[in-house]
C-alpha cells in the first residue's frame, strides 16, 4: 500500500471519531454521517489551526447541513444530462467523464455528494458504455476525468482508463479534476507523474480555496505536476468564512502563481442542498474581484462564474466596468474608478486619447453616484443604457 492510500485508511470518518474528535452531539453525529459521510485524512486534518477556522468549515461536519432543505441535490442537473451512465454531456465538444465515487476528503460543500462517497454511486462496471459513449460522439475533444476524484484510482486503473480514451482520434484534451494536490498532495509520486506524461496533452484542474492550503507539500506536488508537462488550473469556489474577503483571495491567487497553479474560476457556490451556509451574495463576489482587477496581475484573476441552476452551464460576471455604450464609443471605469471612452473606429470623434476631460468625467460620476444636485445631466453623445446598473463597489485599497 503506498503512502497515500494509507493516509485515506487513517482518516478521521466513523460518527465515533466525530463525536470525540470534534465535540458532535451524537445524535446530530449520525444524521450527519447519513447525510454525506467525513473523510478528513490525517494530512488536511494538520492543516486546521483552530476550531471553525476555513480549513475545519471546509471539512468537519456541521448541524447547519441538516437544517438545510431547500437547496438541490442535483443543482447544476448533470443528471439529467447523462445520456449514458458515468457520462454528463452539456456543452458541445466537451463531456465529464465521471470514473470514482471517492475523494481523499469529503468537502462539505460538495455539489456532488448524491455521485460522492459510497462506492456503489458510481459503477465502474459501466464505464464501457461511457467509453462507448464517447467514441461515437466525434464532436467531443475534451474529456474531463472527475468523479469523486479521479487519482483516488490506482495508477493501473487510471492508466486503463487514460490508455482507452487515447484509442479515441477525435479526443484532443484529457482533464483531470482533482482536489488531490490540494488535499492529499502525497498521492502526487513520481511513478504517477511518469506514467501521466505518456499521455499529453492532460490538463490538471485542482481545487484550493485558502492560502493555508498551499504548503511545502502541495508545492512540491503542482510543481511535481508542471515539471511532468501538465498545466495546472485552479477552481475555487468562493465561501462564507472561508475565503470571502479580498485579502484571503488576494494571497491565494498570488501564491498559486508562485507554484506554478493558474487561477481559472472563482465559483458562486452552488445551491446544492446542505451546503446553503457557505453561500455569500453575488455583491460580495463582484467586490472582490472589483478590488482584485488591476491590484495583482492579471494571470492570478480568475473568471467568476455562476454555474447556471438547471443546468445552463458556467456564466461569467464582471464588476460593472462598462459604464455607457452606443454605436460611437464605449465609456468604461479601470479599477481606480476613472472614466475612459474607446472609441470606434468608424465615426469616431473622441478627443483622441480615450481619456475624459474633466467635464465629462464629472458629467459622468452624477450618473455612477446620482449623488450631485439630484442631476441626471448626461455627457455629449451619452445615450441611456438600459441593462447597467452601476453598484457602489469599493476602490481599490491600494
Ligand atoms: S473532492 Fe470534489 S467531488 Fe470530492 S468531495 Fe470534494 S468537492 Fe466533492
Amino acid at each position: 500500500m503506498e503512502l497515500w492510500q494509507q493516509m485515506v485508511r487513517d482518516s478521521v470518518h466513523t460518527v465515533d471519531q466525530l463525536v470525540e474528535k470534534f465535540n458532535i452531539d451524537r445524535k446530530v453525529a449520525e444524521g450527519l454521517d447519513e447525510f454525506f459521510q467525513a473523510r478528513i485524512n490525517p494530512y488536511y486534518l494538520s492543516l486546521i489551526r483552530y476550531p471553525g477556522d476555513p480549513i475545519w468549515l471546509q471539512c468537519v461536519p456541521d448541524i447547519k447541513e441538516l437544517e438545510d432543505i431547500d437547496g438541490y441535490e442535483d443543482p447544476l442537473q448533470e443528471d439529467a444530462m447523462s445520456p449514458v451512465p458515468n457520462i454528463t454531456h452539456r456543452y458541445p465538444d466537451r463531456a465529464l467523464f465521471l470514473t470514482t465515487s471517492q475523494c481523499g476528503m469529503y468537502c462539505r460543500f460538495c455539489t456532488r455528494k448524491r455521485k460522492v462517497g459510497n462506492s456503489d454511486k458510481i459503477s465502474m462496471r459501466q464505464l464501457e458504455s461511457a467509453f462507448k459513449y464517447l467514441e461515437q460522439h466525434t464532436e467531443i475533444r475534451d474529456v474531463i476525468m472527475s468523479g469523486g476524484d479521479p487519482l483516488m484510482l490506482t495508477d493501473t486503473m487510471l492508466e486503463k482508463i487514460l490508455q482507452r480514451l487515447r484509442t479515441i482520434p477525435h479526443i484532443e484534451i484529457i482533464r483531470l479534476g482533482t482536489k488531490m494536490p490540494c488535499v492529499l498532495p502525497h498521492r502526487i509520486t513520481p511513478k504517477l507523474c511518469e506514467m501521466l506524461k505518456k499521455y499529453h496533452p492532460i490538463y490538471i484542474n485542482t481545487h484550493f480555496n485558502h492560502p493555508w492550503e498551499i504548503t511545502p507539500e502541495s508545492t512540491k506536488a503542482c510543481e511535481m505536476l508542471a515539471n511532468a508537462g501538465s498545466p495546472v488550473q485552479n477552481q475555487a469556489v468562493l465561501m462564507k468564512g472561508v475565503n470571502d474577503d479580498t485579502d484571503t483571495l488576494k494571497e491565494l491567487f498570488t501564491k498559486l502563481l508562485k507554484i506554478r497553479v493558474k487561477p481559472y474560476y472563482l465559483y458562486m457556490a452552488d445551491e446544492t442542498r446542505g451546503a446553503n451556509h457557505f453561500r455569500t451574495s453575488i455583491d460580495k463576489g463582484l467586490e472582490i474581484m472589483f478590488a482584485l482587477r488591476g491590484n495583482i496581475s492579471g494571470l492570478a484573476i480568475p473568471h467568476f462564474v455562476i454555474d447556471a441552476p438547471g443546468g445552463g452551464g458556467k456564466i461569467p460576471i464582471l464588476p460593472q466596468y462598462v459604464l455607457h455604450k452606443d454605436e460611437h464609443s464605449i465609456v468604461l471605469r479601470n479599477y481606480k474608478n476613472q472614466i475612459y471612452a474607446y472609441h470606434e473606429t468608424k465615426n469616431g470623434n473622441g478627443n483622441g486619447n480615450g481619456h475624459l476631460n474633466n467635464n465629462e468625467i464629472e458629467k459622468i460620476e452624477v450618473e455612477i453616484s446620482g449623488k450631485k444636485n439630484g442631476s441626471s445631466r448626461k455627457p455629449k453623445n451619452y445615450k441611456d443604457v438600459t441593462t447597467v446598473s452601476v453598484p457602489e463597489v469599493e476602490s481599490n485599497k491600494n
